[in-house]
């Protein structure tokens, strides 16, 4: 028995099956490349979905976490934490932003984001002023306020009653939107570009719209950055493509380069709402997760990372593209940076495992959209590598 197969027979001993897991076990990882237990290579563009946007083991950013963990890995949130100041600095000089709360997830994140609009809005406007609307095929987390936040009834069943207090509206609507708002609505929650919905692009203008329905009805604009914030997109954030700015905006998946970290962002003004003992996390902003947010947030501003996440975005896209006029089966390439979908007419769970079998990670979302999330480092050449693996699957396919 091979030792990923040992490792696969122990984990379904041990591990709740909540993944479905595919029969892969990584054991090591460098840029864009993945190797298993028995030593074979994979070309991953699936980076953790949307997580090592450096790649893997970035040395920046593994020396910054080596470092500070032999210095100092933990103390508490009752003190002041020079690591997590410097992020919160980073991310303020190169946002909208003022203030940073720090947790350790995108779900968390979300939380902090949902329990602040609820605590402003009663504050300013008086109690039941607390819905939060959301869009369908959005995906805000796992905790029960990002089940209930999320517009996917998969993700709720069996666990109800949910946290009341969310609708969900059709992403791109702005019609749909405007009707739903009433005297009790304190907030409105989207992702920039739906990403677990299937890479989901808003139409021109949409958050235009929006950011001015939320003016006139003096709504919050919660945008969850999670998988399109830290580069992902060709900007540091989605929302300077749309010529936006949120009221708050959570962060995670890039932010630490695999270290467990989220972010929530808000102006001060805003950001007063929670004062001493409102929220909190143990965890939050400690030494060692920030001071790998810092490197990863310094590599991706100093190293030409959004450039080359723009220029490989548009080659890939371009690559892609050529495929599509190659196979009827695709009848879509979407994408922003390095955040694209490719949608079929066909299911796509099989090709998934077919090119795992190839040494190619990717994934599928909804069935049939093939979802791109590779390192924000990916050069040219692993693309036309990625490209020749495809176009192998897909005229097997046709
Ligand atoms: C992944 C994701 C989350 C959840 O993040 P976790 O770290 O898994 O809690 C929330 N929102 C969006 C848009 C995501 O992509």
């Amino acid at each position: 028995m091979s030792k990923s197969q040992q490792w696969i027979e122990r984990n379904d001993q041990v591990i709740t099956a909540t993944y479905g897991r595919y029969p892969l076990v990584p054991v090591r990882g460098a840029g864009c490349r993945l190797w298993d237990a028995d030593g074979k290579e994979y070309l991953d563009l699936l980076a953790g979905v949307a997580v090592n946007n450096l790649g893997h083991c970035p040395p920046k950013v593994v020396t910054a976490i080596q470092e500070q963990a032999a210095t100092l890995l933990h103390c508490s949130n009752f003190y002041n934490i020079p690591q997590q100041i410097r992020l919160a600095e980073l991310l303020c000089d190169n946002s909208f932003a003022q203030r940073v709360f720090f947790c350790n997830s995108g779900a968390e994140a979300n939380e902090a984001a949902i329990k602040l609009a609820r605590k402003y809005s009663g504050e300013k406007f008086g109690p039941n002023r607390s819905e939060v609307l959301t869009a369908l095929a959005s995906f805000h987390g796992r905790t029960y306020c990002g089940i209930s936040a999320t517009g996917q009834e998969k993700v709720k069943e069996g666990f109800a009653p949910l946290l009341p207090g969310f609708k969900h509206l059709p992403f791109g609507d702005i019609e749909a939107l405007r009707s739903a708002v009433s005297d009790q609505t304190c907030a409105i929650m989207l992702e920039p570009i739906q990403g677990e919905g299937g890479v989901n692009l808003p139409p021109v203008d949409y958050f235009k719209q929006v950011r001015h329905l939320c003016d006139e009805q003096d709504l919050l604009l919660i945008l969850d950055e999670v998988q399109t914030g830290c580069g992902r997109t060709g900007t540091l954030f989605a929302y300077e493509q749309e010529d936006v700015t949120p009221d708050i905006m959570t962060l995670a998946k890039g932010l630490g380069s695999g270290v467990s970290i989220g972010a929530m962002l808000a102006g001060n003004e805003l950001a007063t709402h929670l004062g001493p003992g409102t929220h909190g996390s143990t965890f939050g902003g400690n030494p060692l997760a920030t001071a790998a947010g810092v490197a990863t947030l310094e590599v991706l501003l100093n190293d030409g990372v959004l450039d080359n996440c723009r220029k490989m975005g548009a080659y890939f896209c371009a690559e892609l593209n050529k495929l599509q006029q190659k196979y009827n089966f695709i009848t879509n390439v979407r994408g922003r940076g390095l955040m694209i979908g490719l949608e079929m007419n066909i299911e796509g769970g099989e090709m998934v495992k077919t090119a795992m079998a190839r040494g190619l990670l990717i994934n599928c979302t909804v069935g049939k959209v093939l979802r791109f999330v590779p390192p924000l480092i990916i050069t040219r050449k692993e693309i036309d590598q990625a490209i020749d693996l495809l176009d192998g699957i897909f005229s097997e396919v046709a």
